[in-house]
């Protein structure tokens, strides 16, 4: 349960503390990632709470999450030669995505060491 928690609370922590001007648009990107999770349908149990989702579940695989690093850094990069403003653009959202993911992935990831 405290799991599951920890996924709106620290989004929302982090929308508040790095995004501050767009707190609610951002929180809400960053919670939308969890979406990430419909790859358990296609586990059997679909939920076990002593699994690992990290390296088990395909959306929670290293090849993923190097994705995700990606959609997180570039456009960070591609955002600092253009003129890549407002959190509309599709840059932005990009950026967003990744890093509701990587927030996913650690929060999973304290999971399988705990
Ligand atoms: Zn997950």
């Amino acid at each position: 349960m405290l799991h599951i928690a920890l996924h709106f609370l620290i989004p929302l922590l982090v929308a508040l503390t790095f995004y501050r001007r767009r707190w609610r648009n951002t929180s809400l990107i960053l919670v939308a990632t969890m979406l990430v999770d419909a790859d358990h349908l296609l586990a059997d149990p679909i939920y076990d709470p002593e699994r690992c989702s990290i390296g088990f579940h395909p959306l929670h695989t290293v090849p993923a999450i190097v994705i995700y690093l990606l959609l997180f850094v570039l456009p960070l990069i591609v955002g600092r030669n253009s003129r890549v403003t407002g959190l509309t653009h599709p840059v932005n959202v990009l950026h967003l995505v990744g890093l509701g993911l990587l927030i996913h992935m650690a929060l999973d990831g304290i999971d399988c060491v705990a």
